[in-house]
């Protein structure tokens, strides 16, 4: 599974880096959020999917 964040939809509003914090940082200058990888291990596919339903913007772009 990959995973990546859609800059341009992303509101910064931590959801996902609290969901999941072993895929997903917020970046300092901006507070929007990036994946720390676009590979998502499968054990943590799971929880790549809770913060894609989480995110209220649906920023987070699951293949
Ligand atoms: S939950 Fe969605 S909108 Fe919020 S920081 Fe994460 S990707 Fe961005």
């Amino acid at each position: 599974m990959k995973v990546r964040v859609d800059p341009e939809l992303c509101q910064g509003h931590t959801l996902c880096a609290m969901t999941a914090p072993e895929l997903f940082g917020l970046r300092d200058e901006d507070g929007h959020a990036y994946a720390h990888s676009a590979e998502v291990p499968p054990e943590l596919e799971d929880k790549a999917r809770e913060a894609a339903r989480s995110c209220p913007e649906q920023a987070i772009v699951l293949s």
